[in-house]
């Protein structure tokens, strides 16, 4: 574990076995934490927010931030690997797709750190001058999901200690490694203290930060019963949550799109991955004139992904993370299966060692399905025929998340329509996917509540003050 600026055992005794999901070989160990650890983590934390961290000016932090950013950058080869090895991601894509957007957050939040601010100061009653302070909250426990390790663990630091406050991480159980790395790399940036990793469980670690009375503040990302648990638990001591939870994001194609782009876009958003990706483009809608046809190309598309080593240059896709969640996605399709569903293409473990499944296609038997309407979060993507607007809308929205969504058609009104009507964090129009640090990602309904990325994400890591003074 990492913990006030070095390297710390467990105190729990017991370590945990770090698996390359490609070949199924332990590749590193991390220590079990414990309730002890989280406690000496927080203290540390604490310490380093009371002992100068939160009187640090923006500018400081935003330089600090600055050079965390090129720390990330000059590693970026290192932590890809890592990440690849940790969670079989195809390595290419990682370096280029994961590690520059995980700079850039950092810099974005160099930027914005020094940006910060409160409304109108002035005199809103005869003899008093009111003004708006915004303060860091203190500690914040960050908890985060084993898809994108690195990236989740970056949404979640970068805003906290752009705002001032300290951090306590905990990864997932399953893949440490690159937030353990990043924590030794900011040893050098970072006052002791200011960034820990503790290492180990849901529980007792991650409901430990959750339960800590010094721990202002946890922001999680992860699954909805999570959420749902962690927002339970933080209700005892009313400490600010931030949930990032799950999605089942519909894919709408009107007749009159562009079926080309779409079934490209399909490819990449549901596959990247390897599908675990909460804003996977998992769900399409197609109209009632092209769905035949776009089930065709999108079958024959995803034919030609190419599953294999994650370290091969052309590989599109890797393994799922473990043996665990290989069991549930498999589970969801032979379930569907029995249910009537029609598997056009995939549906079967790849027979080798390491948590391989092939990229799958499914015709669902009915808009309720199980496999429509529950996240699956692995290379699964379902296509249901609407036959018109109001029914496609009545779909996309009739799931419990809305995390993100896309539109594709050529008619704009139709377009701004739909995107004003989905109940959903994000919405795209002709694309699926991509994101930028300049704008809030977050979901409505069970998806969670608060935004990661953009200036709205830093205001979630403060509190607001009215101060008023007499003129007198
Ligand atoms: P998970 O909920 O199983 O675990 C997430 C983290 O919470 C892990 O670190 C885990 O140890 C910890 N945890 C588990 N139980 C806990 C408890 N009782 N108290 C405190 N912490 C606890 O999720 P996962 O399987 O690691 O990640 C996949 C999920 O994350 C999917 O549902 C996916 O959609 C979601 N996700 C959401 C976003 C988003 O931006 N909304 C991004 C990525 C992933």
């Amino acid at each position: 574990m990492f913990i006030d600026g070095r390297w710390t055992p467990g105190t729990g005794g017991g370590d945990q076995e770090i698996v390359n999901p490609a070949t199924g070989k332990v590749i590193a160990h991390v220590p079990k934490g414990s309730e002890e650890d989280v406690n000496r983590a927080v203290a540390a934390a604490r310490k380093a927010f009371d002992g100068g961290w939160s009187d640090t000016t923006p500018r400081d932090r935003s330089e600090r931030l600055l050079k965390l950013a090129e720390a990330v950058e000059a590693h970026g080869d290192e932590l890809a690997k890592l990440e690849s090895e940790n969670v079989g991601k195809p390595l290419a894509p990682t370096r280029s797709e994961e590690i520059p957007p995980i700079a850039d957050c950092f810099r974005f939040f160099a930027g914005a750190a020094r940006t910060l601010e409160g409304r109108a100061v002035g005199e809103y009653m005869q003899g008093y001058t009111s003004m708006l302070r915004r303060e860091p909250l203190g500690v914040v426990g960050s908890i985060a999901p084993w898809n994108y390790p690195l990236m989740m663990a970056a949404w979640k630091i970068a805003p906290a200690l752009a705002a001032g406050n300290t951090v306590v991480l905990k990864p997932s159980e399953w893949t440490p490694l690159t937030a353990l790395r990043l924590a030794e790399l900011a040893a050098d940036i970072l006052p002791a203290g200011v960034f820990n990793v503790i290492t180990g469980d849901g529980e007792p670690v991650g409901a430990g930060l959750v339960r800590h009375p010094g721990v202002s503040m946890v922001s999680l990302t992860g699954d909805v019963a999570t959420g749902k648990e962690v927002a339970r638990a933080a209700a005892s001591s009313l400490k600010r949550v931030h949930l990032e939870l799950g999605g089942k994001a519909p894919v709408i194609v009107f007749d009159d799109a562009d079926l080309s782009k779409a079934v490209e876009w399909i490819r990449i958003g549901g596959y990247f991955n390897a599908g675990q990706d909460c804003t996977a483009a998992t769900r399409v809608l197609a109209g009632p004139h092209i769905q035949e046809k776009l089930l065709a190309d999108l079958v024959s598309s995803v034919k030609s992904l190419k599953v294999g080593d994650p370290l091969a240059d052309d590989t599109e896709m890797g393994p799922l993370v473990s043996e665990e969640q290989l069991t549930r996605v498999s589970g969801f399709v032979d379930r569907a299966r029995k249910a009537g569903a029609e598997v056009l293409t995939g549906g079967t473990r790849i027979k080798k060692p390491g948590s391989w499944y092939e990229p799958t296609v499914v015709v669902p038997n009915g808009p309720d399905a199980e496999i429509v309407t529950k996240e699956v979060f692995g290379p699964v993507v379902t296509v249901q025929r609407f036959s018109d607007e109001e029914q496609a809308l009545a779909w996309a929205n009739g799931v419990d998340y809305g995390l993100a969504a896309s539109v594709w058609t050529r008619d704009v009104g139709r377009a701004l329509r739909m995107a004003r009507k989905l109940q959903f964090g994000t919405v795209w129009i002709n694309t699926h996917i991509p994101l930028v640090n300049e704008m809030p990602h977050g979901g409505y309904k069970q998806s969670g509540y608060g935004k990661d990325m953009s200036v709205y994400s830093l205001e979630e890591y403060t509190q607001l003050k009215h101060v008023m003074a007499s003129l007198d």
